[in-house]
């Protein structure tokens, strides 16, 4: 047993044009390991090593270190000889030294899950060695100065001692610093490295009560064994939780020979992109420094200088630098090392084409030699996506439906929004954070009352919440801001639907309405003072920041055709009024999924009227008030209607529990009370009869309609003469009447017989006729369940998921924000329910819903509209149970375009 299971490879090697493995072997060889192979094979000069694989670790789990050092350690002493030979020097030589780097790397990246240990194999004798090979005492002391920090740190436990302190090793270099009255690091003399070296060996012993590692073999164990001690470590343990990576995975460890930038003039560092990760341009670009290492492009130390001649001089040209001080001070890698660039430009074009995408990448050039360290798939803005994956596409790289696959849905939406010039963010401070509610850039000044908004030109309306009636105020402030509500609150939705910035949820916020202040952190903002926001990451920033309109590319309008080849759902949008909805036919909406008549009251002429009807006693009061009301719902159909031009459109009837329509400031009470002509008194008493203790749960939905039938009267009247009026004109429409919160099927019943009996009264007046549906949203649970009973009624479904997830889960979707933050940080909730659908949960209704009204009526007509219908993984979970359309906000209409095609491509691979 022992000997079989010896016989199996534990350590992979790579280097000098070959490697034992493979990039398809990510899961033995983690994703950093599997690519190392890849590049070594590809002829790519990586620094030679190896990868202890995965298996090992979950081994160690198991056996423990003895047996498991036991098993590798002949392919492990194999494996560095095989690098002393490649490298033509020694691990733990007094003389010609190795030096290597220790590096973890599960199948997955896990980023912050454990540092890297570089400069592994020295000790008070290598460093001589060191120094005396490279000619550069500077350079070995600080190699052995930055080894022990990391070691310390990584391995031994050094860490600051509690909350409050710094790390221990940082302590005794500002001590050091302060004592020799210098800033950086840089700054030390090599007797400065020599003390610390000193000094850090010092706190290792006094902490841990053990002599610092001096043996290079005892350091590499260490490093291994902290390595795969590291995931079970907390933070990998709560990283792996989070995202459901198994235990069993482990973590492969990779070890590599130490390659310098450092060493002098004729060596250096830097990082490249095969294309423009900005704008997705096809240039190769990158930074470099001569005689530094890796974190120094990064930290900005020194000015990093540009890889290629085009670079360098659109660079100058940008920092205002002649021509002749650029080529002296400043001159592109490819001018001053042109045999290095051009090496280096060849394997930039071979990575790409391997990979078949735009990379990310890493060298170090030692000596006038150039290693590649790392190539990965760049990170990129939405248009350098957009724009990479369609040339990608022309230059035959990729096939069209791999395209598709490679447009990350929710990246898109930073095309279609203002966004902050990126300049101007870098000069910008975060006062807070709130949820992300609808994505774009806004800039303004504060106001806290909707009816102010217009006060100033550009204003952001900052609120605890925003309620219905600040609908009109909404619409003219740039931006919006509440402190409390989620991702489906009042805010979030309505400021989804106009496209209009939006940050909920932002829970440190203090607001106070009689002050007219807003307080972050002790920090008082008043009315009047400029705050920007950031609805795609929900950053409040202090001041104004400079924003700039997307430009929508050409290759966005490819993209999006391209869809339409792949996509069988059909997307429709949410839109209340023509304007969104002549926006969502721009971005390609096949038709409404939602309009929500409600919000079409709360305009000035029409809530006077509103309230009327309301606090009308009589059924005939009650008529009295809609009959003001019918003429503006029908025109505002009939726009609606046009916009469409002939695509199904559905209404629903109206929804909110009253009270949120009547007025509950006393000077509002008392205007009203003039214009009835009724006492004061009685307007209050109205208002404290409405009021209700669950009004989500309360008299809403077709609840409204069942009881004051002339409500559904109305709004049917208004639809289908709408529909007429248009006929008349030779313009088509279709209505779909759609009838809220349907929990019985007699309660849809009650409504259909009001909808087709005032529709048969109107075609007859009219002696003309149009086709119309009636059908139902499905969000209430127990409509979910009659499902096959109300499909043998209703023409259609739509899931209303937003109600349907706050009935099932029991979560008031307006005061969710105040225990998600919690529910998160317990890892008790991953998401926000009311943003991503609940698949497992929620989900089982929608399926059964679904399968249930269909196994009663096999072609129902099938949708959803609840918010999550603009939420990619929501969409594709629609596509799987077979839905005919998703209906979102008029701004996530691509999104939900090209996630409907790539859920079709991935139904067939
Ligand atoms: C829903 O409940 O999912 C829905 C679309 O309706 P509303 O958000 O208006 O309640
Ligand atoms: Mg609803």
């Amino acid at each position: 047993m022992e000997i079989l299971e010896k016989v199996k490879t534990r350590v992979y090697k790579f280097g000098n044009k070959t490697a034992d493995g493979n990039s398809k072997m990510k899961n033995l060889l983690g994703g950093k390991g599997a690519n190392l192979a890849e590049m070594s094979s590809l002829g790519i000069p990586v620094p030679p090593g190896f990868t202890i694989t995965t298996e090992v670790c979950t081994e160690y789990n198991t056996l423990g270190k003895e047996n498991v050092v036991e098993l590798i350690k002949d392919e492990l002493e194999e494996s560095i000889a095989n690098i002393e030979t490649l490298m033509g020097s020694k691990f733990g030589d007094k003389t010609n030294p190795l030096l290597v780097s220790v590096r973890s790397g599960a199948r997955v990246s896990m980023p912050g899950m454990m540092d890297t240990v570089l400069n592994l194999g020295i000790n008070d004798e290598v460093v001589q060695g060191l120094a005396k090979k490279t000619n550069n005492e500077q350079f070995a002391w600080d190699s052995y100065r930055r080894f022990i920090q990391m070691y310390g740190g990584v391995v031994l436990g050094m860490k600051p001692a509690s909350k409050e302190d710094i790390d221990p090793f940082e302590e005794i270099m500002e001590h050091l610093k302060h004592k020799r009255g210098i800033k950086l690091d840089t700054e030390f003399s090599v007797q400065d490295l020599k003390d610390l070296v000193y000094d850090f060996k010092e706190a290792v012993k006094k902490r841990t009560g053990h002599n610092f590692p001096t043996d290079p073999w005892d350091q590499l164990w260490g490093a291994i064994i902290a390595v795969f001690n590291s995931w079970n470590g907390d933070r990998a343990v709560y990283y792996r939780t989070m995202h459901g990576y198994p235990a069993d995975w482990g973590t492969a460890v990779n070890v590599q020979a130490m390659v310098y930038g450092n060493m002098g003039e004729n060596s250096g560092t830097g990082v490249c992109f095969t294309r423009d990760a900005g704008t997705g341009e096809n240039v190769f670009n990158g930074e470099y420094l001569i005689n530094a290492q890796g974190e120094d492009v990064v930290a900005g130390v020194r000015t990093p200088q540009q890889i290629t001649h085009l670079g360098s001089q659109r660079w100058a040209e940008l920092a205002k630098i002649e021509e002749e001080d650029r080529l002296k001070n400043y001159p592109s890698l490819e001018e001053l090392m042109p045999s290095i660039f051009e090496e280096l430009n060849t394997y930039q074009d071979v990575l790409e084409k391997h990979y078949r995408d735009m990379q990310d990448m890493e060298f170090t050039i030692q000596d006038g030699k150039l290693w590649i360290l790392q190539t990965r798939n760049g990170k990129r803005t939405g248009a350098a996506m957009v724009k990479i994956a369609m040339d990608l596409l022309k230059e035959g790289m990729i096939d069209e439906k791999e395209t598709l696959l490679r447009i990350e849905p929710n990246k898109l939406d930073e095309l279609l929004h203002p966004i902050f010039d990126p300049d101007a963010l870098k000069r910008s401070q975060v006062i807070a954070q709130g949820l992300p509610a609808s994505p774009g850039a806004a800039t303004g000044k504060i106001v806290f009352f909707a009816d102010e908004a217009a006060k100033f030109k550009n204003s952001i309306l900052v609120r605890i919440e925003t309620s219905p009636e600040d609908l009109e105020g909404m619409n003219i402030a740039k931006g919006i801001l509440t402190a409390r509500g989620g991702m489906t609150s009042h805010a979030a939705v309505v400021a989804r639907g106009m496209g209009k910035c939006c940050v909920s949820g932002a829970g440190a916020l203090k607001i106070n309405y009689k002050t007219r202040t807003l307080t972050v952190d002790g920090h008082e903002y008043h009315e009047g003072d400029w705050i920007s926001l950031n609805g795609s990451t929900g950053n409040i920033f202090e001041g104004k920041v400079a924003t700039m309109e997307p430009e929508l590319s050409g290759e966005f309008a490819e993209l999006m055709t391209l869809t339409d080849k792949y996509g069988q759902m059909k997307v429709r949008t949410n839109a209340d009024t023509p304007k969104d909805a002549k926006v969502a036919r721009n971005f390609g909406a096949q038709g409404i999924g939602l309009t929500r008549t409600e919000h079409m009251f709360f305009e000035v002429d029409r809530i006077k009227a509103m309230r009327e009807m309301i606090l009308a006693d009589t059924v005939k009061g009650r008529k009295q008030a809609l009959e003001d009301l019918l003429p503006m719902q029908r025109s505002d159909f009939e726009g609606i209607f046009e916009a469409m031009e002939g695509l199904a459109v559905t209404i629903r009837l109206l929804d909110p529990p009253l009270h949120e329509f009547v007025p509950h400031q006393l000077a509002t009470q008392k205007e009203l009370a003039e214009d009835m002509h009724i006492s004061l008194q009685a307007v209050k008493n109205k208002v404290a009869e409405l009021e209700e203790f669950n009004p989500m749960l309360g008299h809403r939905g077709c609840r409204l309609g069942n009881t004051y039938p002339e409500i559904t009267e109305m709004q049917t009247r208004a639809i289908i003469e709408a529909a007429l009026n248009l006929k008349a004109r030779g313009i088509k429409s279709k209505p779909e009447i759609m009838i809220p919160l349907v929990g019985t099927v007699k309660e849809f019943e009650a409504q259909e017989q009001i909808i087709r009996r005032t529709a048969d009264v109107i075609f007859e007046e009219r002696n003309d006729s149009i086709d119309y549906l009636v059908g139902t949203m499905i969000e209430v649970p127990r409509a979910a369940l009659m499902a096959d009973l109300i499909a043998e009624k209703a023409d259609f479904f739509s899931f209303g998921t937003n109600d349907l997830t706050q009935m099932t889960f029991g979560y008031s979707r307006d005061d969710v924000g105040k225990f998600l933050p919690v529910y998160y940080e317990k890892g008790i909730l991953k998401v926000d329910p009311f943003e991503v659908l609940d698949k497992e949960g929620v989900g089982q209704l929608v399926r059964l819903g679904t399968d249930r009204g269909r196994s009663s009526k096999p072609n129902l007509k099938i949708g959803i509209c609840g918010e999550h219908g603009g939420e990619p993984s929501s969409i594709e979970f629609c596509y799987n149970l077979g839905m005919d359309y998703v209906s979102c906000s008029p701004y996530r209409v691509p999104i939900a375009r090209l996630v409907s095609a790539q859920a079709a491509i991935k139904s067939t691979m």
